[in-house]
């Protein structure tokens, strides 16, 4: 049973009569683990109807490219597969998501859809549920705990969300039943093209191809092996390992979570069942962190400018503008890796040839663009744009969170001091004190492929 508090009606259309009930699968890529998938499953079951799948792919999604393209069917193939099995009837068209949608939505019951909190994720469901001539449900499929239930407006700390979430959690984190099997689709027709998530689709998309795809396996069985891996191997030490860069102490799993690969319910209830000092701290990145990303992008309207960072980070920020920069480098100069900083230029080098940097690389790296560009805006811009062009598990909420972090977004002032003003500081001096960095450097100073 899907949590009632998990589905929002967004329009004051009837469920009807129709041939099928209609999930419109766009950012909860799984065929288990999924609250949009089993809504719409028990909806049909009442009704004695077949569900349908659906899942609109266009070549000009925001700032996708054929990294994340490759990744993304990779995925939709299995679940295809997955689905088949189960005998829930899986359609991939290409078009504009909601006209892809709308188009099912004709002969359907009702329209299921899942959980996106980017603008152009919501509008796109706002004209489906404008347009659509059936009931439209979205089922919060991406969150452990219902965003605006956890906290109603922008939270300005992870600390205040923390407090929100956790008295939730009991209610929340907690197994979903696959249900009964569905009505067979048999061979239902169904109106328009379907095309097959082959290997072959991929070389026939217009799309961005500047990003080369990854040697990463992708799918839901992916994603639980990684999940099963990390906890034999690197849980138990995660609190301590996982800011060290000389360590591979983390998950891995922030493009499956992305492209909604893996239920971050199934991942934290698996995690929770092991326990100890390691499994809260990763509990509270999984949860509190990502899902404060989450209330940013949502509550924010200006999540991706610079004017959506915090009064007193915009302001310290602009007041040190004027201070003298150690050095300037043009775009194309960092988008290469060629700063006089060795450690930047392998975080850089990390993130262009596997598609992600080790988390705490993470924040220097953004943090430095401060020092060698003109103006924080343009550091801010420069950072998005290269953490969503290379990175796997880019063009997220937490993209958008974590590149705010590094210009003081969720964070406090800091004693003040040349270019970050009142901004929390990272030196390299710092981190090699910290860590041996010597095997990191080592390993992507040739920008070597580390998957
Ligand atoms: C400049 C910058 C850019 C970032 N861009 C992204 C991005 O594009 N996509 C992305 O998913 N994360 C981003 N993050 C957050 C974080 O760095 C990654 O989520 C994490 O490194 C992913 O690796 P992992 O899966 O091994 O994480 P683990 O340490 O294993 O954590 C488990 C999961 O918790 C979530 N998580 C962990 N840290 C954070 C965090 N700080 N904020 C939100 N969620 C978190 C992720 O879903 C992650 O998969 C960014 C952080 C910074 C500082």
């Amino acid at each position: 049973m899907v949590e009632p508090e998990r589905v929002k009606r967004l329009n004051g259309e009837p469920i009807r009569a129709g041939r099928y009930v209609l999930y419109w699968m766009q950012a909860a890529q799984r065929a288990f683990g999924n609250p949009a998938l089993a809504f719409a499953l028990a909806l049909a079951r009442e009704r004695k109807l077949p569900v349908v799948v659906v899942f609109g792919l266009t070549p000009r999604y925001p700032e996708a490219n054929l990294r994340h393209y490759a990744f993304m069917l990779g995925g939709l193939r299995e679940v295809a597969l997955t689905l088949a099995e189960r005998g829930v009837r899986f359609s991939l068209r290409l078009g504009e998501p909601p006209q892809v949608a709308l188009a099912l939505a004709r002969d359907a019951a009702a329209l299921v859809v899942d959980r996106g909190y980017l603008r152009h994720q919501r509008a796109w469901r706002a004209e489906v549920a404008h347009k659509a001539p059936c009931a439209v449900f979205q089922v919060e499929t991406e969150a452990v705990v219902p965003v605006e239930l956890a906290y109603p407006k922008e939270a300005v700390s992870a600390a205040v969300l923390r407090r929100r979430i956790h008295p939730y959690l009991p209610r929340f984190l907690r197994p979903l039943p696959e249900g009964e099997p569905p009505v067979f689709a048999g061979d239902l027709e169904l109106p328009g093209v379907e095309v097959e998530p082959k290997a072959d689709l991929l070389a026939q998309l217009e799309i961005d191809r500047s990003v080369p795809p990854l040697n990463l396996r992708p799918g839901t069985e992916a994603a639980r092996r990684r999940l099963e891996l990390f906890i034999s191997e690197k849980l138990e030490r995660y609190h301590l390992d996982r800011n060290d860069p000389a360590k591979d102490g983390t998950s891995g799993l922030s493009p499956y979570l992305h492209f909604g690969q893996i239920s971050p319910v199934e991942v934290a209830l698996r995690v929770r069942e092991v326990g100890g000092p390691g499994a809260e701290a990763f509990l509270e990145e999984l949860i509190v962190r990502r899902e404060l990303s989450f209330n940013f992008v949502l509550h924010n309207p200006r999540y991706d400018e610079f004017a959506g960072l915090p009064a007193w980070a915009q302001d310290t920020l602009r007041r040190h503008a004027g201070d003298p920069r150690p050095a300037l480098y043009t775009p194309e100069e960092l988008e290469e890796g060629r700063t006089h900083d060795s450690l930047w230029n392998a975080a850089q080098a990390e993130l262009r040839a596997s598609g992600k940097i080790h988390g705490y690389m993470r924040m220097y790296w953004g943090k430095q663009l401060l020092l060698w560009t003109q103006t924080p805006e343009e550091a801010f811009r420069l950072g998005l744009y290269l953490n969503n062009k290379y990175a796997l598990d880019g063009r997220d909420p937490a993209s958008y969170a974590g590149v705010g972090w590094c210009f003081g977004l969720h964070d406090r002032p800091f004693p003040e001091r040349p270019v970050f003003g009142k901004v929390r500081p990272m030196t390299g001096a710092s981190l090699r004190r910290k860590f041996e960095i010597r095997a990191y450097l080592a390993r992507w100073e040739r920008g070597r492929d580390g998957c």
